[in-house]
């Protein structure tokens, strides 16, 4: 099987114009004699095993509609020299960002590529460049939270403001490599904005399809989209709904080579693991106890899973983490689903301020459950209160984060109060976005006349020396 896909993947490349490669067989037909040398990577469904050739564009498997993953060949070293090389590139990639090869080099995500997309070139990577996010070490968040030490991973320090970016710079590098001729997705959230930056970056057209407004009322916050309409993706308000728009860019995808972004997209899923690679990493590959993260599709606890599976096979780690995914209350169907050791899969109609974790059908199901198996992992949820809370510990630590990244603060003081983190234990837990991606979830929680716990309402005061001297007294016995 191996072999033929092999084969078909030549095939492909010997194919002519951009568009065949890029639309490239269902069934590979050539011999399997033809090379018994095994790809560098292939494409295989989850649940029946069909294997696909590594270009092609297709998101899902044609033999049952599964999802696809990709299998890489073994790095040719493991181990030692592999950490060495990761860290040699880590070193001399700093301050690289002067033409694309240097973002390459530079990248956060590209520089664990053999884990990642080992055939691509530096002509074929599309990097801004992105990752190299800060681990923050804040003692006011780990007390907050009820651990001893708490470190913050937060990628919102990505250049669109959101974790997405890692899984983007791959599915644009894999859309130039078939030779696409747009990408698309449907969705308003951070997925979009990091579509429409990596798009023009790579010189690709961007879509997002969002439903248009019904009856005179908006379907979808546009101001959701302000980045995507400044970084130049086409926006297309369709005449329809939700399900219009995913049926409008799957019929794309199929007839029109346009490549399809959207969260299954098994490459985005690569790129994402290279958040967990980049924790190892800043930690000396000496593994925290815990990694903790936000869940609402269960992408990241998937790609999460598969880098330290990577990392363990590899000898890049001695022990793995145990891994903690949280849901919203509102939004947990697969926290509901780990009480009852994953007896059913539950669908939710989804409520929650953390809207991107707001999910209430989790794509991801399956892969993030062997995930939480495999790893001895858990599952819990917060309420929107308890997010909020987390939220304010972690802005007024001069930091910050939208709601969903607030999550998985708040998961670790939940899993500490039940001593399922023990005291001693080093807990990383991963923020998704960036402060300013939800201003007015902020400016609401920050209400004079709203009284949780952090709150920092505005005060209004006389022009006088001595107002701002009342005001300058009281802050200062708080800082
Ligand atoms: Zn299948």
């Amino acid at each position: 099987m191996i072999s033929s896909c092999r084969a078909a993947e030549l095939r492909n490349d010997r194919s002519g114009r951009p568009d065949e490669q890029f639309r490239s067989p269902a069934v590979p037909q050539l011999s399997p004699t033809f090379s018994t040398t095994m790809p560098l990577t292939i494409q295989r469904c989850a649940s029946c095993g069909t294997e696909l050739p590594e270009r092609d564009a297709r998101t899902s498997c044609p033999a049952c509609g599964g999802l696809l993953a990709l299998v890489h060949a073994p790095p040719a070293e493991q181990g030692a020299a592999l950490r060495a090389r990761f860290d040699a590139r880590l070193r001399d990639g700093a301050g690289l960002v002067a033409d694309a090869a240097g973002a390459a080099r530079a990248s956060g995500v590209w520089r664990f590529r053999e884990l990642i997309m080992p055939g691509a070139t530096d002509a074929d990577i599309v990097s801004q460049p992105e990752g190299n996010t800060p681990l923050f070490h804040r003692p006011v968040v780990a007390a907050w939270a009820g651990v001893d030490a708490l470190l913050l991973k937060h990628d919102g320090f990505n250049p669109t403001g959101s974790f997405k970016d890692r899984g983007m710079t791959v599915a644009l590098t894999q859309a130039r490599r078939a030779g696409a001729r747009a990408v698309a997705c449907a969705s308003t959230g951070n997925t979009s904005a990091a579509l429409a930056a990596y798009a023009s970056l790579a010189g690709i057209a961007g879509l997002v399809l969002v439903p248009a407004p019904k009856s005179g009322a908006q379907q979808v916050a546009l101001g959701k989209l302000a980045q995507t309409l400044a970084y130049g993706a086409r926006t297309l308000l369709v005449r329809g709904d939700f399900d219009d728009c995913l049926r409008l860019v799957r019929e794309g995808a199929e007839q029109l080579g346009v490549y399809l972004v959207n969260s299954i997209n098994p490459y985005r899923i690569e790129g994402q693991k290279s958040v967990a690679l980049e924790i190892l990493q800043q930690l000396a590959w000496d593994a925290p106890d815990w990694i903790v993260l936000p869940a609402g599709n269960l992408g990241n606890t998937s790609a999460v899973g598969a880098a330290l599976r990577d990392a363990v096979r590899l000898g890049l780690i001695a022990r793995a983490p145990r891994i903690a995914s949280i849901q919203a209350a509102g939004a947990a169907p697969f926290a509901s689903a780990y009480r009852e050791n994953f007896a059913t899969q539950h669908r939710v109609k989804a409520e929650t301020v953390a809207t991107a974790i707001k999910i209430g059908d989790p794509a991801s199901w399956d892969r993030a459950t062997a995930v939480i198996r495999e790893f001895d992992g858990v599952v819990t949820d917060v309420s929107d209160a308890e997010i909020l809370e987390a939220k304010a510990a972690i802005d007024a630590a001069g930091i910050g984060c939208e709601p969903a990244s607030a999550a998985s603060v708040a998961g670790v003081r939940r899993l500490a109060r039940e001593g399922v983190i023990r005291p001693g234990e080093r807990v990383a837990a991963i923020l998704t976005g960036h402060v300013l991606k939800d201003p007015g979830v902020l400016l609401d929680y920050h209400r004079a006349d709203h009284a949780a716990p952090l709150v920092n309402a505005p005060i209004e005061v006389d022009a006088t020396l001595d107002a701002l001297a009342r005001v300058m007294d009281a802050a200062a016995a708080r800082a």
